[in-house]
């Protein structure tokens, strides 16, 4: 890879990733500025990845994570003293989202008051507004910060708003919730599918560091951990390769709608799953009532 920003990002992003948090939060940052990765594990169950790139007009912040209390995760304060300094001031912020997940937005009021912060709601039509996307979700928007220049690529399926991010500098693609070393939760399988096929074709020919996603719930031994733990043990690291970008077409493709488990990943449909289970309940209670129908039919017969 052999760039000093992407290097310093990615042995952060490692580091962190793997540690299991006995304080209430973590922060880290690289050496350089340019590029830091936060994440609390402890404080909320969601542990997602917030992530700070740096430009030389302005910062870019990517979610905001899940947590609203700043006495349990300090985000702004910890995210606007790491910021540069410029023509006496600090560097301008501007926050965005992958998605209007509250786990990636909670943390927005943190930085409700505090000064030369813009922050572009995660909704679709907020979205599609900043980002100029007149035709979503096809085509590539692009975000100059100064001397580093972000692409902007919709992604919905996940959820409907949601946006992928590719960083020039680094080469990191800042996946979100579409891919993440853990659960894949659909919305819209369709739309998903092509979301995927868009970043596909969008890194083609494009130097690929990693896949950073949102989440980490898969331990070191490709095991996931309980929906909600705030405990992880042995976390495997967050990247991805574009190889598991690669085999998701086909991941896709073939899922039978429910649930489907790969090396890297497994897919989920929390819709559907709700769906069978509420069968399911419908098919038990109407059973038992057939049957308390037919004894209480024979009861009477025989009495
Ligand atoms: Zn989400
Ligand atoms: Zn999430």
């Amino acid at each position: 890879m052999g760039h000093g920003a992407a290097g310093a990002c990615n042995h952060i992003v490692l580091r962190y990733a793997r540690m299991v948090a006995a304080h209430p939060w973590i922060a880290a940052r690289a050496v350089d500025h340019r590029c830091v990765g936060l994440r609390s594990v402890a404080s909320n169950s969601f542990a997602g990845v917030q992530l700070l790139l740096v430009g030389s007009q302005k910062a870019l912040l990517i979610d905001t994570g899940a947590v609203a209390d700043p006495a349990k995760m300090p985000l702004a304060q910890t995210i606007l003293s790491l910021l540069p300094l410029k023509n006496g001031g600090r560097l301008p912020l501007l926050i965005v989202h992958t998605h209007r997940h509250r786990d990636h937005y909670a943390g927005d009021i943190q930085f409700a008051s505090a000064p030369d912060v813009q922050i572009v709601a995660p909704d679709l039509a907020a979205v599609r507004a900043f980002f100029q996307f007149d035709h979503w979700p096809e085509g590539v928007a692009h975000l100059d910060v100064g001397d580093r220049m972000v692409d902007v690529i919709p992604t919905p399926g996940h959820e409907a708003a949601h946006i992928a991010f590719y960083d020039e500098r680094t080469a990191l693609l800042l996946s979100g919730d579409l891919l993440l070393p853990g659960r894949l939760t659909l919305e819209d399988t369709a739309a998903d599918g092509k979301s995927v096929a868009r970043v596909i074709e969008f890194l083609a020919g494009r130097p690929l560091a990693h896949i950073l996603g949102g989440h980490i719930e898969r331990d070191a031994a490709g095991r996931t951990y309980a929906q909600g733990s705030t405990y992880h043990p042995n976390e495997r690291a967050l990247e991805l390769s574009r190889q598991d970008l690669l085999t998701l077409p086909v991941a896709l493709s073939t899922f039978n709608g429910f649930y489907a488990s790969h090396e890297n990943y497994s897919i989920t449909h929390p819709m559907h799953n709700l769906l069978l289970l509420l069968f399911a309940v419908f098919a038990l209670v109407a059973m038992i009532v057939f049957a308390c129908r037919r004894w209480w039919k024979r009861r009477r017969q025989h009495g």
